[in-house]
């Protein structure tokens, strides 16, 4: 069988790809990642290929450029072999909200991948690619990685270019990936990390070769225990997984220290505060007429835009743009998106704070492993406070890593998070090997 018959097969079963491509349609190059085969998540360009970001508003944009990470792949080598499923425009935490179905999960078809990169994490997690491009804005990457058993990381926010990926929120959106081993993540961020003239946002420090963090000692590093995120509600198997996790970083050397985030009780509220002002903004160009599929009755200017909007966006997406609208309205900016710009800079300094006492934090990835389809779907509040321990990361725009350590009760994976200060993620690379578990080899496909 040919990759894209295999691909196809995978695909009847799980729905992680909207796209699939024939070989030879972007043959590989010669390079670091020669041969690697790489999806990638339906909201980064790549020319010539559709682009839906997950929406039926884009169902037939064909992009005319390739974001510049996806061109940096390509110039190592990478084979890219699909575009993946995905909540609408990256909002969601369960892929239920995609406009072209939802993507199963593969420990257990009756439960979600999680989302909004639940068909990355998942094409990986069936062997379908190698590595996949994901993007996190509140845990799009690192929530689906513990719900399938992958690896999923978010570098510090600037660390990749986002030039080519569609705006969700600009000032938390980060590009990262998906992969089975820490090597293969590695090598994929040296390749695509560093400075952009295309994206102003990117930051001008030389990406480092993060694979030599895999070789490194991590004695004596101090691993802070952040006690905010210890409350009620994480399952115990999970907290079981956080104790093992320290007695492995012990063994190897590590220092455990309780640290304080005093702020992190604010933290959905201002995600939520401020991505949604932003989608807002960002989503505007979606009009019909810039962006977007027209609506075909209308008759007046208002009413192309009134209508191509109403019939383009789904339930979710049209939340978050009326949200947005009112925290920004002139009689709720200050007390909305004003005062939740403030308490960002407060989180931003716990972290600060945080790393002068230690060099890493740990922290479940989620409160529970994968849940089941439709059990959250109908309450939206029940499903934002999924990324509870997720979103201060991108807040302060730190990176983070989950990494799988185990399976629970119901031989579903356990993801934990590891944050690091600003562009360090090589300690972030040298601690994760310490517990990481392949709990892939478990899961059976077909
Ligand atoms: N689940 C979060 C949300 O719905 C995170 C999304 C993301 O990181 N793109 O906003």
């Amino acid at each position: 069988m040919t990759i894209f018959e295999q691909t196809q097969t995978l695909n009847k079963k799980y729905n992680c790809f909207l796209e699939i491509f024939h070989e030879g349609r972007y043959p590989p190059a010669s390079g670091k990642l020669e041969g690697m085969t790489v999806a990638i998540k339906d909201v980064l360009a790549l020319k010539d290929a559709r682009l839906t970001c997950g929406s039926k508003f884009l169902e037939n944009f064909i992009s005319l450029y390739s974001a510049t990470c996806v061109e940096r792949l390509a110039q190592a080598g990478a084979r890219f072999i699909g575009k993946t499923n995905m909540d609408e425009f990256a909002m969601g935490s369960s892929n239920e909200n995609s406009a072209f179905g939802v993507v199963l999960n593969p420990w257990d078809t009756t439960r979600v991948p999680g989302g909004s990169s639940g068909g990355s994490a998942v094409a990986v997690a069936i062997g379908a690619a190698r590595l996949a491009l994901g993007t996190d804005t509140g845990g799009s990457i690192r929530q689906p990685a513990a719900f399938t058993g992958t690896i999923g990381i978010k570098p510090t926010y600037g660390r990749i270019s986002r030039y080519g990926l569609t705006a969700f929120a600009s000032s938390f959106d980060t590009v990262g990936t998906f992969t089975r081993n820490l090597e293969d993540a590695a090598l994929a961020l040296e390749v695509m990390a560093g400075k952009d003239a295309l994206d102003a946002t990117s930051a001008d420090i030389p990406a480092e070769e993060y694979s030599l963090g895999l070789e490194k000692d991590v004695r004596g590093l101090r691993i802070g225990i952040p006690i905010e995120y210890y409350g009620e509600g994480i399952e115990p198997d999970i907290r079981e997984a956080i104790n093992d996790t320290k007695e492995k970083f012990k063994k190897a050397g590590c220092t455990i220290h309780n640290v304080s985030l005093p702020h992190t009780k604010y933290a959905i509220a201002v995600y939520y505060i401020l991505t949604t002002a932003e989608a807002s903004s960002n989503l505007a160009r979606f009009d019909g007429i810039r962006y977007g599929k027209r609506a075909k009755e209308a008759e007046t200017l208002l009413e192309t835009y009134v209508r191509s909007r109403s019939e383009g966006f789904g339930a979710e997406v049209k939340r978050r743009i009326m949200l947005g609208t009112y925290v920004l309205s002139s009689g709720y900016y200050y007390a909305y998106y004003k005062r939740a710009q403030r308490v960002r800079r407060l989180i931003k300094n716990d972290f600060t704070n945080a790393f002068n006492e230690c060099d890493a934090l740990l922290t479940p990835t989620t409160p529970t492993t994968a849940f089941k389809l439709g059990d959250k779907i109908s309450d939206p509040l029940a499903m934002y406070l999924n990324d509870i321990f997720t979103v201060s990361a991108n807040i302060a725009g730190v990176p983070a890593i989950s990494i799988p350590v185990g399976l629970d009760n119901n031989d579903l994976p356990i993801g934990v998070q590891l944050m690091t200060g600003d562009f360090k993620e090589t300690k972030l690379f040298s601690l994760a090997k310490e517990i990481h578990v392949d709990v892939l080899q478990r899961l059976k496909v077909n």
